[in-house]
């Protein structure tokens, strides 16, 4: 079966960070940092119904002006989640343009600022000259965003004194239904199917009856949950992908990457400097490459992707990914 998490990288490993994560068969996208995206075709770009935000050094984020551009005269609204301080960010940028021609423009951005305990939300609607609009809060306990098909999880990590947001996109466990089963069973297919999976997804007891119409009569008949999971249903694990951005290997980021990303499918990571350059990496908040590979490893990830490399190994473009490939795959 095709995985609903479809990642990939926009930019090569030294141009800037954007994980694109298509959803396979829901016409949608995520997006994980938002560095220069301009090479990308729109038709990608469009996908985007949430970008996720690490922090705000300009490599991560000069490509939400050109989403912004290319959603703008569209009737949509597009969600972005980033650190404390995202909310002042996005009111400067958005008054560093004049909004006098797009009154009737319907396009909206909700702003998500994860704070500790809270995540505050305001609107930056088209229509209102981008001013931002009231406040909402809603708890925050690690939990970002929590979609039918898969849910977004973030700890905030120290990168040289600012926030800098670890992600975790976590598909939830998929549920099949078993076509030959249904026929054996004389059971028909349609809407209650989607029924029973909500009431599985949302764990009911194994008693709650679950309705099914019956060809050629006014009534329904019904059957126990439990029952209906044995005989039809198969489940099975969801993907999960992580997303480290600039940070660096220090004790606690490790200790709440690890807490984040324990095993995940796929295992992004920056990885700014080689290992003979770590004092570098220690001081600028980045990872060595063999950092990322160890730390991938220590969270038992199945497949490591590391990015952002700084342009000095230019001339030797495969070093930083061998470096992280060795310790990854070392022992
Ligand atoms: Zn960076
Ligand atoms: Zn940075």
């Amino acid at each position: 079966m095709t995985p609903l998490f479809q990642p990939r990288l926009l930019n090569p490993p030294f141009g800037d960070p954007a994980l694109y994560i298509g959803l396979q068969g829901e016409g949608t996208a995520l997006l994980c940092d938002a560095g220069d995206i301009s090479r990308t075709a729109a038709r990608l770009l469009l996908k985007i119904s949430d970008v996720f935000i690490s922090h705000t050094h300009i490599d991560h984020v000069i490509g939400i002006d050109h989403l912004l551009r290319l959603n703008l005269a569209r009737d949509r609204v597009l969600r972005l989640y980033g650190p404390p301080g995202i909310i002042a960010n996005m009111t400067g940028r958005l008054r560093g343009y004049t909004w006098n021609l797009t009154d009737t423009y319907p396009f909206k951005l909700d702003v998500h600022e994860i704070g500790t305990r809270t995540i505050s939300v305001r609107r930056f609607a088209c229509s209102e000259k981008f001013k931002p609009g009231p406040e909402q809060r809603r708890p925050f306990n690690g939990t970002v965003v929590e979609h039918p098909l898969y849910r977004v999880l973030t700890r905030r990590l120290n990168h040289n004194g600012i926030a800098s947001l670890a992600f975790r996109i976590e598909e939830h466990n998929r549920i099949n239904i078993n076509k030959d089963a249904l026929g054996r069973l004389g059971l028909p297919k349609g809407p209650w199917l989607q029924t029973l999976k909500n009431k599985i997804r949302a764990q009911c007891p194994d008693g709650t009856l679950i309705e099914i119409p019956a060809a050629g009569s006014p009534r329904p008949r019904s059957m126990r949950l439990g029952e209906l999971k044995q005989q039809l249903v198969h489940i099975s694990r969801g993907e999960t992908v992580a997303y480290i951005s600039d940070s660096g290997a220090t004790p606690a980021n490790l200790k709440k990457i690890k807490e984040l990303a324990v095993g995940v499918d796929r295992f992004f990571c920056e990885a700014a400097f080689l290992e003979r350059d770590a004092v570098k990496a220690r001081r600028s908040g980045h990872f060595t490459a063999r950092q990322a590979g160890l730390l991938a490893r220590a969270c038992s990830a199945k497949k490591l992707t590391v990015f952002h490399f700084s342009p000095r190994y230019e001339r030797l473009p495969d070093e930083p990914a061998r470096e992280a490939r060795e310790a990854f795959h070392a022992g």
